[in-house]
């Protein structure tokens, strides 16, 4: 069966052959020896030896392919990417001073995602704007060296990837270099494993698995140990990171089943190639879609060259009365959620791991006929 291409955002096109496993696996998932244990795993306690082992295997596995240093935990909580927001203050603002006091926090705002958790953080610290993009509409991402960092700040956030916006941190800001001794923390919901990361410049990654590693319910944190234990006294025990780490993520029942279903991700990654392939792919079917749009007139691309997201290529028709035209001519031919999101419009191509470039091909195809009124 040719499924047809699905550019979702998120939650997002997962790889044909974890699904199809998935499938075979429901009634009856099989160990390592391939016995069967008369369960499928959301039926299993989480503290069972089969679901222990589909645990330890996702942790290792995504370990391995994001390459995260041994002074990191890797948690599977659950919230989304939205409830991080909140969670990170609660657990990091105190860092650079008294434990029960909420501290600062600084803000590089690029976008609709950085902004949103710009706004919740201000529940829960004392919160400011270090850069924003704004002035450009997000079109671009301010130079860190003109960056208003604010030296007793605990941690500054950014989000490496905007998912709505389109633009994308080419590289991580070095925080030390900028003079500045507060932990980064990164959103890279919409940037994990499609790329290696800098553990050395990072304190904190969170992501919502929807995008690049699974099914939504599963948060993936990475955080550097020595930032544990600095919680503020009103933060949930089911969010506070120590009570989390120490518990191996099981101080409350994990997201078992998403689990699961990025461990299969994981697994797929690492048959293709690991992060380093993913990367390559990435770059070819970005490039592809932006030349394409480069060299027509009808489609355009507002973002700075040097920030363009290899994850979401937000564009627009220069026509917009043809936008529903050319939204149904692309469903016809299974190019599926191409919609822009609504506070910016347009169109938009998400383009995560699991998209194949055939799927860019047959995109830039009907863009091109489109545009020649022949589709
Ligand atoms: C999708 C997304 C989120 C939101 O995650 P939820 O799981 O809906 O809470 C946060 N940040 C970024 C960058 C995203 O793309």
């Amino acid at each position: 069966m040719q499924r047809p291409y699905n550019f979702s955002a998120g939650p997002a096109t997962m790889p044909a052959e974890v699904l199809a496993q998935a499938a075979a696996e429901m009634l009856d998932w099989p160990d390592a020896n391939g016995r069967g244990t008369g369960m499928g795993v959301m039926e299993m306690s989480h503290r069972g030896k089969a679901f222990i082992s589909i645990y330890e295997r996702a942790e290792s596995d995504l370990r391995e392919l994001l390459a995260v240093p041994p002074d990191f935990k890797i948690l599977f909580m659950q919230g989304g990417g939205l409830a991080e927001n909140a969670i990170v203050p609660m657990n990091l603002s105190a860092l650079a001073g008294n434990a029960d006091e909420p501290g600062r926090a600084d803000f590089v705002i690029t976008g609709g995602w950085s902004e949103k958790s710009f706004k919740e953080a201000g529940k829960y610290c004392q919160t400011r704007v270090a850069a924003s993009g704004a002035s450009s509409d997000f079109t671009d991402i301010p130079t860190p060296a003109n960056w208003q960092l604010d030296g007793d700040a605990s941690y500054v956030h950014l989000c490496t990837n905007e998912t709505i916006h389109g633009v994308e941190f080419q590289t991580l800001p070095d925080l030390r270099a900028l003079g500045s001794r507060a932990a980064l923390v990164i959103d890279f919901s919409s940037q994990v494993a499609s790329r290696p990361v800098d553990w050395s410049r990072v304190g904190l990654a969170f992501a919502g698995a929807q995008k690049n590693l699974g099914p939504a319910g599963l948060t993936v944190v990475v955080v550097r140990q020595d930032l544990l234990g600095r919680a503020l006294k009103v933060c949930p025990s089911a969010f506070n990171y120590k009570t989390v780490a120490d518990n191996d993520s099981m101080y409350n029942t994990p997201p078992t089943y998403a689990i699961y279903m990025a461990g299969l991700v994981f697994q797929w990654i690492k048959r293709q190639g690991g992060v380093a392939e993913m990367e390559r792919r990435s770059i070819d079917r970005a490039s592809m879609l932006y030349g394409a749009i480069d060299q027509s007139r009808l489609y355009e691309n507002r973002v700075d060259l040097g920030c363009r997201s290899r994850m979401n290529v937000p564009f627009f028709l220069r026509d917009e009365s043809r936008n529903e035209a050319f939204l149904a001519g692309a469903q016809t031919r299974g190019l599926l959620q191409l919609k822009g999101h609504k506070s910016v419009g347009g169109m938009r191509a998400s383009l995560y791991n699991a998209m194949p470039m055939a799927g860019v091909e047959t995109l830039v195809t009907y863009m091109r006929e489109f545009e020649q009124n022949r589709a």
